[in-house]
């Protein structure tokens, strides 16, 4: 199956709708065929770690992947199903919690333009510079006048960063408040999972209205050609790594890569006993 990414895009000055977004939706795909679907991911994790030799070995374009969500959203594994078996030198991951002292001495793009990627890498940012309009906003870590003035600041920072060859996908992860009750609820339940359960989670979801609110906002502001918003519907797990497997892969597909010319004359080479 061909999978039409554009289907989960927001067009630049689009608004996400988010609340009218079926969450367990498989687009493209048939609900019931879960095996399938798990097929479906390891093949593009096939072709995912093709192309991210590609990119290393070409060694001119960068690959900024943001993945945002509400808690439980699934963004851990995502990070662990997508790239399972793609070669970890040239993926990275940085995971952006509350700020230090320091970071928060510093403006909030301070910390994050420090993990983008170089030439030839893939990183991937569990949170980012979005928080600073997200959980800063719900929870009034900054006022109003501050974080308002952010979204033009964000399109502007990665408009640079597209310029200078960052090839940009920013990914929200689309769960329903059910879906996340259950995900909480079993990492009380299941002792393997006690670790994930942070009781801070449950105040974030007191405030899941304002929260929506503000991921609406945030991606109608700042969804762009160079730098554009995927929305996901992420109920189901395998959709998901499904849907966000095929967008990396059309995306690197599209850099139209190639590995370098070999040196001249390695032919004539003779490896000495
Ligand atoms: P987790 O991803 O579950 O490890 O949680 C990280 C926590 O850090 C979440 O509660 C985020 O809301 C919080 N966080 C991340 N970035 C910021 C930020 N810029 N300001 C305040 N809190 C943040
Ligand atoms: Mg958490």
């Amino acid at each position: 199956m061909t999978f039409d990414i554009s289907e989960f895009r927001v067009s630049a000055g689009e608004a996400p709708k988010l609340n009218k977004r079926d969450t367990r939706a498989t687009t493209g795909w048939d609900s019931n065929d879960k095996d399938g679907g798990k097929q479906r991911v390891l093949e593009l994790n096939e072709r995912l770690e093709q192309l991210q030799e590609l990119l290393w070995a070409e060694g001119k374009n960068r690959v900024l992947v943001v993945l945002q969500a509400m808690d439980a959203g699934g963004k851990d594994g995502t990070v662990r199903h997508v790239f399972e078996g793609v070669n970890p030198t040239g993926v990275k991951v940085a995971s952006f919690k509350k700020p230090t002292d320091e970071e928060l001495a510093h403006d909030y793009l301070w910390r994050i333009h420090h993990h983008v990627p170089a030439n030839g890498e893939i990183v991937v940012f569990n949170r980012s510079h979005y928080e600073d309009v997200l959980v800063v906003r719900v929870l009034d870590l900054a006022p109003k006048s501050r974080w308002s003035k952010r979204y033009e600041h964000i399109v502007n920072f990665e408009q640079m960063l597209a310029d200078e060859g960052t090839t940009i996908v920013k990914i929200f992860l689309h769960i329903s408040r059910a879906e996340q009750q259950e995900r909480l609820q079993a990492r009380l339940d299941e002792p393997d999972k006690n670790w994930k359960f942070d009781p801070g989670d449950l105040i974030m979801r007191e405030r899941w209205d304002d929260f929506q609110q503000a991921f609406e906002d945030a991606i109608a502001k700042t969804s762009t050609n160079d730098a554009p918003w995927y929305v996901i519907p992420a109920d189901r797990k395998w959709f998901r790594n499904i849907a966000i497997s095929e967008i990396l892969v059309q995306t690197l597909e599209g850099l139209n890569m190639e590995f370098p010319a070999p040196a001249q004359g390695l032919d004539e080479i003779v490896i000495p006993d």
